[in-house]
């Protein structure tokens, strides 16, 4: 395999991952929708691509961060997408959050390709992105894994292979499920606590300190506290997890209605024009009712 590899997608998560992969001497080109973010990258060493195409070409590992199934079919199998150019036996790393019905179509559609296909979504946010220490949550062929292993360890600290395509979606929207949940309920505590005039340090200790104090409770509600919505997760990403974890709920026969709540309270943030803000922003919607 040669050191080329390809980031599709240079959002808050794709563009630190670029960023690693360079740094650990891998020969990266980039493509991004909105330009400017892959002149970034370029500056950093990147090659920069007009198409996915044109930066899958020649790449034995082509890594994509994308925002949803929609775009991710755009990206790998559209006009000008990846799939199509890349060499046989080269290996395509799908990392967004989707879903496990897209992903497993999508393996069918790299395999018609000749292309070997893992699913890789991460859990860890802008930050782990930046410094590379993500976990990679995979599903598919191990020997496929072992051959990106590289890329994965410039990328990330941490790898679980969870199964064949489709496990790890399933489980990355499970955990975005239970993180979506905690922040959409902890919004809605801090906003009693404001209109009950508590001393909010002192009532949020309990929370912080108690069996409540989840990484995500604590990161999520510092944030809300300082009104700090500088984007880790955006809103309507969360919004987005939280329709597929509800609709894998429901087509496993099981009631999904917290995760539609939960969904809820992100689409209304979305539409009241949060959508560029970090997932602690939801709160405001809160403060204003
Ligand atoms: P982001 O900053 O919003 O980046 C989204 C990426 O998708 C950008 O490259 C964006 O291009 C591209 N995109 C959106 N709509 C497009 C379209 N219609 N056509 C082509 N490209 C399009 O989001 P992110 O935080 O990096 O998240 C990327 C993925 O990782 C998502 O699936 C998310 O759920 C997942 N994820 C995020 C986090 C996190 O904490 N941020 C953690 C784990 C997983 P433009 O730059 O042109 O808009």
């Amino acid at each position: 395999m040669n050191r080329k590899v390809a980031v599709l997608g240079l959002g808050i998560m794709g563009s630190g991952m670029a960023r690693r992969l360079i740094a650990a001497g891998f020969e990266v080109a980039v493509w991004n929708r909105s330009r400017e973010k892959a002149e970034a990258l370029g500056a950093a060493g990147a090659r920069i691509a007009e198409t996915p195409a044109n930066a899958a070409s020649g790449a034995s590992i082509v890594v994509a961060m994308l925002a949803n199934d929609d775009v991710s079919r755009t990206v790998w199998t559209g006009d000008d997408g990846a799939l199509a150019v890349m060499d046989r036996d080269a290996i395509a790393i799908e990392s967004s959050t989707l879903t496990s019905d897209w992903v497993l179509e999508l393996t069918r559609d790299a395999v018609a390709h000749g292309v070997r296909f893992i699913e890789a979504p991460v859990t860890g946010s802008r930050d782990q992105a930046a410094q590379g220490i993500l976990r990679f949550l995979v599903g598919g062929d191990a020997d496929a894994i072992d051959a990106a292993r590289p890329a994965f360890d410039a990328m990330g600290s941490a790898l679980v292979h969870l199964g064949p395509v489709g496990s790890a979606a399933t489980v990355k929207l499970a955990n975005n499920y239970l993180c979506g949940v905690q922040a959409a309920s902890l919004a809605e505590a801090i906003a009693l606590f404001e209109r009950r005039g508590l001393d909010m340090e002192q009532a949020m200790s309990i929370l912080f300190d108690g069996a409540p104090a989840s990484p995500m409770v604590k990161g999520v509600g510092r944030r809300m506290l300082d009104r700090d919505y500088a984007p880790h997760f955006l809103v309507p990403l969360m919004a987005k997890d939280l329709g597929y974890a509800a609709q894998a709920l429901a087509d496993a026969g099981i009631p999904s209605a917290i995760a539609q709540a939960a969904r809820q309270r992100f689409a209304e943030a979305d539409a009241a024009g949060e959508g560029e803000r970090d997932i602690a922003a939801i709160v405001e919607q809160l403060r204003k009712a």
